[in-house]
């Protein structure tokens, strides 16, 4: 289990190795083919700031000599803000009082017509963490339901135990995103005070029963904003090695979610901030690339939570995966488009412009990316 790595690394030794890499530790991990976890570190520094052009040139090459001059396509469907957990960056909190909601069959049906007219083949489910509402039965029931309409099913969900997955897999799952939002495991509680996403370890081997039950895809990831992002990374990247080996038969994506406001209702005060607060443009550009000369196989997702100026940009930069045209509230397509969304999105732009966009940098918008076939 990761838990057993992770246990041996202390997160302020490995916060002081970063900022003490230099560049010349920067301009060998640009020289080599294959970068280490120290490598890692040393892209992810504030000395490897004045390199950022030659990085972002060697990321764009890198990119586009594995996955070629394309963007995969992907839409989120919030199925339900139940909740039984408090976070405090989020509008679905427990303790937030907002009315709750969990789709119906119809409306589901309701909702996955609006997403397949605007042409999304690849949808990503989204519910709170709430067994009893939103539990494994009707989990399956809603990939039953979606799985005629779409070749890619993603979720995005409270952690379950291997067995479940294994269920939701034989009923169609494809992906699942599974963010630790933060290997600070000392402050991990201070985000998460109730409910069991407080359980720090239950969450960080929630990628190893997923690789265990034969998932396709996994995505990894912290949320920006909650601790220092450089380190959080890095422990991200471990977790990112430790997985490869040992599951390899699966597929990884990585996303790194800047924070982003929240209603007002909400008592969270971390999310009120500006997002520049916590990581600047220049510095998210920097993590794009240091990921993708870490890992040349990796997906990179970027989402409607980053501005419309940045998203255009990012295309060439490593990215290959993006959503468009988002509610993040459950029925937000058509059902309910007036109820609470989880955060604020910062693109809002409709599908076929951001697939203009696309285009016009010459690069291929990408609905269907693969086939279960026998093997
Ligand atoms: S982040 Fe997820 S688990 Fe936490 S309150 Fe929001 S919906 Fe619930």
């Amino acid at each position: 289990m990761f838990t057993n790595i992770f246990d041996t690394y202390n997160w302020h030794e490995v916060k002081q190795s970063i900022l003490a890499k230099t560049g010349e530790d920067v301009l060998a991990a640009l020289h080599k083919e294959k970068r280490s976890l120290e490598d890692f570190k040393a892209l992810l520094s504030p000395a490897a700031i004045p390199f950022l052009e030659q990085m972002a040139q060697m990321s764009h090459l890198r990119t586009q000599k594995r996955f070629g001059k394309t963007i995969q396509m992907y839409v989120p469907l919030y199925l339900s803000n139940e909740c039984q957990n408090i976070c405090t960056y989020c509008a679905f909190s427990l303790d937030n009082k907002i009315k709750r909601r969990t789709l119906s069959d119809a409306e589901i049906l309701q909702e996955v017509k609006v997403i397949k007219d605007m042409g999304f083949d690849h949808i990503l489910l989204v519910t709170g963490e709430a067994m009893h509402t939103v539990g494994v039965s009707y989990l399956r029931n809603a990939i039953r339901l979606v799985k005629p309409f779409f070749s890619h099913i993603s979720m995005e969900v409270q952690p379950l135990d291997q067995d479940d997955y294994a269920q939701l897999v034989e009923e169609g799952l494809n992906t699942v995103l599974v963010y630790q939002e933060t290997y600070f495991k000392e402050n991990y509680k201070k985000y998460h005070p109730k409910g069991k996403k407080s359980n720090f370890n239950y969450r960080l081997e929630t990628p190893d029963r997923l690789g265990k039950a034969g998932i396709h895809k996994i995505g990894l990831g912290t949320l920006i904003g909650l601790e220092d992002w450089r380190t959080d990374c890095f422990f991200t990247a471990l977790h990112l090695r430790y997985l490869e080996k040992q599951y390899w038969q699966t597929k990884y994506s990585v996303s790194f979610p800047r924070l982003r406001p929240i209603d007002k209702e909400s008592t969270g005060t971390a999310g009120k901030k500006s997002f520049e607060t916590y990581m600047n443009d220049r510095e998210l550009v920097q993590l794009i690339c240091a990921w993708r000369l870490f890992s040349e196989e990796l997906e990179i997702a970027i989402s409607t939570r980053e501005r419309e100026v940045f998203r255009d940009n990012a295309v060439k930069l490593g990215v290959t995966s993006m959503s468009a045209a988002s509610k993040t509230n459950p029925g937000g397509y058509v059902v309910a488009p007036e109820s609470l969304e989880q955060f604020e999105i910062s693109d809002d732009r409709p599908v076929d412009v951001i697939t203009g966009m696309i285009r016009r940098q010459g690069y291929e918008p990408v609905w269907k990316d693969w086939d279960r076939s026998f093997s």
